[in-house]
C-alpha cells in the first residue's frame, strides 16, 4: 500500500483546476462516486476568495466530483516526493445526475447536440503560450541560443508531457522575452480541452520543481508580446473522415465548415467573453500583437480572429487531413471546456442557420479604408471585459447557452475583476494576473 495521491479536479469559471485528493488506491475504488465537493466553490474568483457569496450559491448544497479515467495523468514527483496522479471530471449533483453549471458538462452537452445534428466531431488542439518570469535578459526569438538556455528543463518539460500523453509536436522559445511554445497533436471532442486543463499545470508544476515560474497570463508586460491559446479546429464525420476541406470553394473550405465559422464570426463579440475572460485578455486583443486584432476570416494572416491554417502543400500529403481553422482571440485565462464549448455551439448556430460562409481576407486589414473593411465584413473585438460582458448579454443566442446560476457567478466574478483593476496602471493589472495564471 503507498501513500501515493489520488487528485480529483475541475476547472472552473476563471481556468483554476480546483478539487480534491485521496489515497489513490481509495480514488481507483471510488471511480463512480468520486468526491464531495460545494456548489459554492464555482464562486471563487482569480484571486481567491468566493465572489458571488450569497448572490448565487451559499453555504447549502452539496455536490460530487466524477474522475473521468480516461484523464488519469501523473504528475512529476519533486526530488524527495511521490507522483500525484490527476484525474478531471464532471461536476454532479448527489444523486449523481449532471449539475447544470458544471463546465465539463457544458462542453460535452455542445458535442452531443453537434454529432446528433450533423454527425460531426471536432478534431482540434489548443496550442499555448507561456513566459518565465525572471529579470535575466531575453535571448534573440526563436534562437537556437535560446532553445539552449532553457535546457535541461526544456526537454525535461517536453518528457514530462510526453509520460502524460501530451507528447508535444514542436516546442520553441517563441518571439517575446523568454517566451515558449508548446504544440500538441489534434484529439477527438473533449479530450481536446481536458489536455489544455492538464498541459496548464503540468508546465507550471514542472517549472516550479526546476526553479521557474511559468506564466500563461495573456500579457505580462504592457509593452511586450502576448501569450495566446489559440485553438486548432476541424470538422470530422463519425467514421472519423476529414470534413472542412473543399478544393472547389472560396479558402478550400466545405460549405458545413463555411457555415460553422460564420456561426463563430456572428457570436464572436460575445463569445469573447469566455475566450478571452479577464481583464488583462484586452490589453493583449488589440491590432498589431499577431493576437487578434480584428474579426475577421483570414488565410494565413495572423491578425485574424480566425484563419485559415497554411497547408504542407506537396504530393503525397493529404490536404483534407491537414485543413483547420484557428480561432486566435484566446487566452489561459478562460477555461479551455468553456472556450471550446462555446466555439462548438457558435458554429452548430451558423449550421444550423445554414449561414453563408465568411468572405476570406488574404490583405493586411490595415490596407483597408473603412468602407472597405465593412464591406469585407471586419468587424472589431470587444476592447475591454466590459464590452465583452455587454455584449455576452446582448446576444440573447449565445447568454442562453448557459445555466443562468452558471452565467450570473460568471458576471460576479467578472465584474468584481473590473473593479479592482478600476483606476490601476496596465504594469499593475498585468502583475496581479502573472501570478495567477
Ligand atoms: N503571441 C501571439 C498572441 O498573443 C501569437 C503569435 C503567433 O502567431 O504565434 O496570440
Ligand atoms: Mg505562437
Amino acid at each position: 500500500m503507498t501513500s501515493e495521491l489520488g487528485f480529483v479536479g475541475t476547472n472552473d469559471l476563471v481556468g483554476i483546476t480546483r478539487g480534491r485528493a485521496m489515497p489513490l488506491a481509495r480514488l481507483e475504488d471510488s471511480l463512480d462516486t468520486g468526491c464531495g465537493w460545494v456548489p459554492a466553490n464555482l464562486g471563487i474568483g482569480p484571486f481567491g476568495h468566493i465572489v458571488a457569496d450569497g448572490e448565487v450559491f451559499g453555504s447549502t448544497g452539496d455536490l460530487r466530483l466524477i474522475p473521468d479515467p480516461a484523464t488519469r495523468t501523473q504528475f512529476p514527483p519533486g526530488p524527495d516526493g511521490r507522483p500525484v496522479t490527476v484525474m478531471l471530471g464532471d461536476t454532479v449533483n448527489i444523486d449523481l445526475t449532471p449539475w447544470a453549471a458544471c463546465p465539463r458538462t457544458f462542453l460535452r452537452t455542445a458535442l452531443a447536440d453537434l454529432a446528433a445534428e450533423t454527425g460531426l466531431h471536432i478534431y482540434g488542439a489548443f496550442e499555448h503560450e507561456f513566459m518565465l518570469v525572471t529579470d535575466d535578459a531575453p535571448p534573440a526569438p526563436f534562437s537556437l541560443d535560446a532553445l539552449l538556455g532553457g535546457e535541461p528543463w526544456g526537454s525535461g518539460l517536453v518528457a514530462a508531457l510526453t509520460k502524460a500523453g501530451i507528447e508535444p509536436e514542436n516546442w520553441l522559445p517563441e518571439y517575446g522575452a523568454n517566451q515558449w511554445e508548446v504544440v500538441i497533436p489534434p484529439a477527438l471532442d473533449v479530450e481536446i480541452a481536458d489536455r489544455a486543463v492538464l498541459l496548464r499545470d503540468l508546465v507550471r508544476h514542472y517549472s516550479k520543481l526546476h526553479g521557474k515560474q511559468a506564466s500563461f497570463s495573456p500579457l505580462l508586460d504592457p509593452d511586450g508580446s502576448g501569450n495566446g491559446v489559440h485553438l486548432h479546429v476541424s470538422l470530422r464525420t463519425g467514421d472519423g473522415v476529414p470534413a472542412t476541406f473543399d478544393a472547389s470553394r472560396p479558402g478550400r473550405m466545405s460549405e458545413v465548415a463555411g457555415q460553422f465559422a460564420a456561426g463563430i464570426l456572428r457570436h464572436c463579440r460575445a463569445i469573447t467573453a469566455l475566450t478571452a475572460s479577464s481583464v488583462v485578455s484586452y490589453q493583449r486583443l488589440t491590432p498589431h500583437r499577431w493576437s487578434a486584432g480584428h474579426a475577421f476570416l483570414g488565410e494565413q494572416n495572423r491578425e485574424a480572429m480566425l484563419r485559415i491554417c497554411p497547408l504542407v502543400e506537396v504530393d503525397g500529403k493529404n490536404r483534407a487531413a491537414q485543413y483547420n481553422l484557428e480561432y486566435r482571440a484566446g487566452d489561459a485565462t478562460s477555461n479551455p471546456w468553456l472556450y471550446l464549448g462555446c466555439i462548438v455551439r457558435a458554429g452548430l448556430e451558423g449550421i444550423r442557420n445554414k449561414l453563408p460562409a465568411p468572405r476570406v481576407l488574404d490583405v493586411e486589414v490595415d490596407s483597408l479604408t473603412p468602407e472597405q473593411r465593412e464591406e469585407a465584413g471586419v468587424r472589431t473585438l470587444p476592447a475591454s471585459l466590459t464590452e465583452a460582458l455587454d455584449a455576452l448579454l446582448a446576444d440573447e443566442v449565445v447568454a442562453g447557452w448557459f445555466d443562468t446560476e452558471m452565467l450570473d457567478t460568471f458576471l460576479a466574478i467578472k465584474r468584481e475583476e473590473i473593479a479592482r483593476a478600476k483606476g490601476r496602471s496596465e504594469a499593475d493589472i498585468c502583475a496581479d494576473y502573472r501570478d495567477v495564471y
